[in-house]
């Protein structure tokens, strides 16, 4: 006779798939620095707002975006998917314009694929939200054992709409590993 629980439990759920994958933001500590190997293409630009302790995509004035309504000022972020070996994960690379600006046209160039390289973030100085350099050095995988990208701008939303909800979350960014 099967026990009650045992009735009620769907033992015929399918695996999910992977469209609800949560990807963190790679974040260096203060004085830290992170690799990872990026699995993207090409970088992805977002005009957001950074307002109430968080990070929020633009979507523009004409769509209604309340922080600009409210006169703030959009920061550019840049984004890549990358897998961090020593977490055995999925990450987002979070790159400012400045940073970004210093690494130059490898960055931006529709011509150059990233994938399979590596990216060094470090922040420099002791404060948690010093800047970011960031530099992309050449790939230590073979190219037939990076892992396969994955849709980080679906990610990145999966990310804003879960700090839209229950904001402000906490112990969301990846802690650093030496390297
Ligand atoms: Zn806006």
């Amino acid at each position: 006779m099967a026990s009650p629980t045992q009735q009620l439990i769907n033992w015929n759920a399918p695996p999910p798939d992977d469209s609800g994958l949560y990807v963190p933001i790679l974040s260096p500590k203060a004085r830290g620095s992170v690799t990872a190997t990026i699995v993207s293409e090409h970088m992805i630009g977002v005009n957001t707002h950074f307002s109430r302790n968080r990070t929020e995509p633009c979507i523009g004035i004409d769509n209604g975006c309340e922080a600009c309504k409210k006169g703030q000022s959009t920061r550019w972020k840049g984004y890549l998917g990358a897998w961090h070996g020593g977490f055995g994960r999925y990450v987002l690379a979070e790159i400012t314009a400045a940073a970004a600006r210093d690494v130059g046209g490898l960055l931006t160039d529709p011509n150059k694929s990233l994938r399979g390289m590596e990216i060094h973030l470090c922040r420099v100085g002791v404060k948690p939200n010093a800047p970011v350099k960031c530099e992309i050095r050449p790939g230590r995988m073979k190219s037939d054992q990076v892992p396969s990208a994955f849709d980080e701008r679906a990610a990145l939303c999966r990310i804003w709409e879960r700090r839209k909800e229950d904001a402000p979350l906490v112990g969301d960014d990846v802690e650093e590993i030496p390297t």
